[in-house]
């Protein structure tokens, strides 16, 4: 019991040196790598102090308002500015949209979505695992294997981008919808690197008969700072992610269209959006049980910064670099799928080389480089894809000027050559030792290409600060 009462104020590395140490190694990591995972961003120090803070120790459920157990009168202030802040950031009027900000993540986000306006085993279409889109949007395996729950509970038929262009085929999208009548289409998703016509996805859904729901998870910051096309001004219902290029905490919204539908042919005079309460109800008590209050909170701090004129410009400059760096590796001769890119991500497709996606990312893991393997067009798995999807987001401030001037354009084709040289360790290991992967990984430790490329990476990340954590304070520094 003694020990108990002193667990209270003990700092962490007091108290669990094993816990601490791995979580400063993981910061080394963070800061002397070059992180270029898309669903990933480094969010402020502010987020994470709201994230732990004693607010994780509340309990409650249900809407502000409208709770079971009591002490909530700041909790309700903090979920009501959380909301408020959502419905600003997105430049939307509060009498026509709500939101939701108590999903977990993004995959609860998009369950309780499907949960309310869909019944069991009503039809959906969303875009292909392998042609860019996320696994709660109904994805089973080109051989049948219904492997996300949205496709096991809901019938759903994939809709995917043209193996020539890689771009949606909008056109095969209407004719199979109109085929398959679905009662949901779902826009967006996590690795198409073009903006998105909503205005087709929505004359398509009309046509059809099916509500329109985005899940803007990827590009939610650029919609924020009007850099992507607005789902808002064409679908029903809009998911998102909190942690990608928000640069909130991870956290999941569910925005809803509500009050006077628009009128419509067969449609009464009087019709109202009845979304609000069964979106409500599908996140408590269908799914979830009580919030996240301090994950609310932190996401509310977010949310106030996605607000910031210097927001726009961070969105703004996310997009040229992205779009330096897939010059530079198209000035390399490399194939960068839709041969460039209109948001936050390139999308690389190794096959033209003889490589996987496998290959370069744990090439690029050992030489500090994080990137994620990922289908590109005409791939049929999604475990041994042909490509590589890397994220622009990379933002850090310059140490040197002590000012957040963030990564440019030139900063950028530094990491686009690094890339570059890994892909070309990469394809004279295989070369020498061949194809299977055993082969291939057998021969990586040692191997000097990789280790200098380590260290030059190393050195180009040491000079650069790191939002979010004092690197002055780490424990491990080299
Ligand atoms: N939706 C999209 C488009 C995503 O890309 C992702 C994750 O990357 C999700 C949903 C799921 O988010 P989470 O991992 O927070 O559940």
């Amino acid at each position: 019991m003694d020990s108990v009462n002193k667990w209270g104020n003990m700092p962490l590395q007091t108290l669990d040196s094993e816990i601490f140490s791995l979580i400063e190694k993981e910061k080394r990591r963070q800061c002397r790598g070059i992180e270029l995972i898309t669903s990933e961003n480094f969010t402020s120090f502010a987020v994470m102090e709201a994230l732990g803070s004693p607010l994780t120790n509340k309990y409650l459920e249900g809407m502000p308002g409208n709770r079971y157990y009591g002490g909530n009168e700041f909790i309700d202030e903090i979920e009501n500015i959380c909301r408020r802040r959502a419905l600003k950031v997105f430049h939307v009027d509060p009498t026509k949209w709500g939101v939701n900000v108590q999903p977990y993540s993004g995959s609860p986000a998009n369950f309780a979505a499907y949960t309310a306006l869909l019944n069991p085993h009503d039809r959906i279409m969303g875009l292909d695992l392998p042609s860019g889109g996320h696994l709660t949007h109904g994805y089973y395996t080109s051989g049948g294997k219904k492997i996300s729950a949205t496709s096991i509970y809901f019938e759903s038929l994939p809709y995917k981008v043209s193996s020539t262009t890689g771009y949606i085929d909008y056109d095969k999208l209407e004719e199979k919808g109109m085929d398959f009548r679905p009662k949901l289409i779902i826009c967006d998703g996590s690795s198409y690197p073009r903006d998105w016509d909503y205005a087709r996805f929505r004359s398509i859904a009309d046509e059809c008969g099916a509500l329109l729901l985005c899940d803007m998870a990827h590009i939610s910051g650029l919609v924020a700072a009007q850099e992507a096309a607005d789902p808002f001004e064409y679908c029903d219902v809009v998911t998102t992610t909190t942690h990608k290029s928000l640069r909130g905490p991870r956290a999941g919204m569910i925005f809803y269209r509500k009050g006077p539908k628009p009128p419509k042919k067969g449609q009464p005079e009087d019709a109202v959006y009845d979304h609000e309460d069964n979106i409500n109800f599908a996140v408590f008590p269908a799914l979830q049980g009580g919030p996240h209050n301090h994950q609310i909170a932190a996401l509310a701090v977010a949310l106030k910064q996605a607000t910031s004129p210097g927001f726009k410009a961070y969105a703004k400059q996310v997009k040229t670099n992205a779009v330096a760096l897939g010059n530079y590796l198209m000035n390399k001769g490399y194939k960068i799928v839709t041969d460039g890119t209109e948001n936050h991500l390139v999308l690389w497709d190794l096959r033209p080389l003889g490589l996987t996606g496998n290959k370069v990312e744990k090439l690029c893991d050992l030489c500090n480089i994080t990137v994620n393997k990922n289908a590109v067009l005409g791939d049929s798995s999604a475990l041994a894809p042909g490509g590589v999807r890397i994220d622009a987001i990379y933002q850090m401030l310059h140490c040197s000027l002590y000012v957040s001037l963030g990564l440019l354009e030139k900063d950028f084709e530094q990491i686009a050559e690094f890339l570059h040289q890994a892909v070309t360790i990469t394809l004279s290991i295989q070369k020498e030792h061949g194809k299977p992967l055993a082969d291939f990984n057998k021969v990586l430790v040692n191997n000097k290409d990789i280790e200098n490329l380590k260290a030059t990476v190393e050195k180009f990340s040491a000079s650069f600060d790191m939002p979010g954590f004092q690197m002055s304070a780490m424990k491990y520094q080299d």
